[in-house]
């Protein structure tokens, strides 16, 4: 019998792709969730153990790479195949939208008869900003009020329901998990670092505004930050602050693990479980002290783009393995869609289907993978973030347009990034340099002007050009 199994086995790769179809597909996205704080990357604290669970019977990516270093045009990259040149959703205020020429994941698998859900709890999600393009059902719960992020805990009742009314047929059903954003929301915050008392129980400590004027960007150019750099200078004299800021968001991931986990039970009582593709990610990641940096946006260094990735798909060769070929997000739409048997040649996407590396985890995938980071203020017309990353298996290269300055890093021998090798090894920093320009010669919109529809100028992007 087991002989039997494992013929089967190694016949799937051929079979697979004309084979009985999954009966959905779900995607579940942690927002900030770091790979090296997950127990399946080697992480020292218990933070997660049923998605270490989940890797088991899942292909594990070791080296899976966030397109840029927020939400929005991390989203929108999964939902278009594009990188953030192109969709161009780095611009958050005022709201653009998704631009009209794009095609998105729910509506192409809305079209090939598949139900489609999203629920979701960050800001990002709100509808102005045009995710919700394509999904039937659709559920943002972020609190405009408190401006708080919403839980999986609160979404998960209405995904179950939704599955229940749906399981009959086709379903796409995507869920942006959102505990880990800031303020880190946790259902027992201080479970691994208790009894501390100082700066970094005040939850102002925990947004974006803090973030931001700690890490030194846009010093003084909002009204709010003189309040800030008081509570900086709280929490740089507090020693133990750092360690429990990282606690509290370790805490974040362990309350969000356990819905995971609650959700991966009712998948299984359902009978969903071993007939359903079931990916967990994350959008981008967060910095919790490396490089004087915290949170997200400023910066592509590894705590921001290693995301954790893992494909349980019915059926893979892959299962229970760990792959090391460098993927992105970007190939996340033309995996989907391939696992779904719903076709994408005319969507000109820009990823690659992780399906062949699902069939045969050897082969080799891709050499190089580029992010890019840009970003501007609401409010402040002027200063907008600019960097560019390419890594290949072992070095990575940082370009900030806005610094004139380079990076060069040895992943293989410091994975977080802290000694620049820049002046020392020429030879790599010419090569990834020469691979970055390719890059981004591919990644910009091949037309002359600015793009179609887009009014750059109350966000500064134009002023910043004309440095260029
Ligand atoms: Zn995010």
């Amino acid at each position: 019998m087991r002989k039997t199994c494992l013929l089967l086995l190694l016949c799937l790769p051929a079979a697979a792709a004309e084979g009985p179809k999954p009966r959905g597909v779900i995607f579940l996205d942690i927002c900030s969730a770091r790979a090296d704080h997950f127990g399946a990357y080697g992480y020292k604290r218990d933070t997660t153990p049923n998605i270490d669970a989940l890797a088991g019977s899942a292909a594990l990516f070791e080296n899976a790479v966030a397109m840029s270093s927020w939400c929005l045009p991390n989203y929108s990259s999964l939902f278009t195949g594009h990188v953030p040149e192109v969709h161009g959703q780095y611009v958050s205020i005022p709201y653009r939208g998704m631009p009209g020429f794009e095609t998105t994941l729910a509506e192409r698998l809305k079209s090939a008869g598949y139900a489609t859900a999203a629920f979701s709890g960050g800001i990002y999600f709100m509808r102005p900003w045009g995710l919700d393009r394509g999904f039937d059902k659709y559920v943002n719960v972020f609190s405009t009020s408190t401006a708080a992020p919403g839980t999986f805990g609160e979404t998960l009742p209405g995904v179950t329901e939704w599955l229940d009314g749906n399981k009959d047929k086709p379903f796409f059903l995507f869920i942006a998990v959102d505990d880990l954003h800031v303020p880190f929301q946790s259902e027992d915050p201080n479970m691994f670092d208790p009894g501390y008392e100082g700066p970094v129980n005040d939850p102002s400590l925990r947004g974006v505004p803090f973030f931001r004027d700690y890490n030194d960007y846009l010093r003084g150019a909002l009204p709010e930050d003189a309040t800030n750099y008081a509570r900086v200078a709280a929490f740089a004299a507090d020693k133990d602050g750092l360690a429990h800021l990282t606690a509290k968001y370790d805490a974040a991931l362990h309350t969000a693990d356990k819905r995971v986990g609650d959700f991966i039970n009712y998948l299984k009582k359902s009978g969903l479980w071993d007939e359903s593709v079931f990916i967990v990610s994350a959008d981008h990641g967060e910095q919790l002290g490396e490089h004087g940096l915290l949170g997200h946006t400023e910066g592509l260094y590894e705590p921001i783009t290693h995301v954790p990735l893992l494909v349980r798909a019915p059926g893979s060769p892959a299962a229970g393995k760990r792959l090391k070929q460098l993927v992105q997000r970007v190939d996340m739409m033309p995996t989907v869609l391939d696992l779904a048997g719903v076709p994408y040649g005319d969507l000109q996407l820009q990823g690659r289907s992780l399906v062949p590396l699902l069939q045969n985890p050897d082969l080799e995938f891709r050499q190089y993978a580029y992010s890019s980071s840009k970003r501007n203020l609401p409010g402040v017309s002027d200063p907008l973030i600019e960097e560019r990353t390419l890594r290949d298996g072992r070095w990575k290269l940082h370009w900030y347009l806005y610094k004139d300055a380079y990076e060069l890093y040895d992943l293989e021998h410091d994975p977080l990034e802290t000694e620049n090798l820049a002046d020392k090894r020429p030879a790599e920093l010419n090569r990834l340099a020469f691979e970055l320009l390719k890059q981004v010669e591919r990644a910009r919109p091949h037309a002359p002007g600015l793009p179609v529809d887009k009014d750059f100028s109350r966000t500064g992007v134009s002023r910043q050009r004309d440095r260029y």
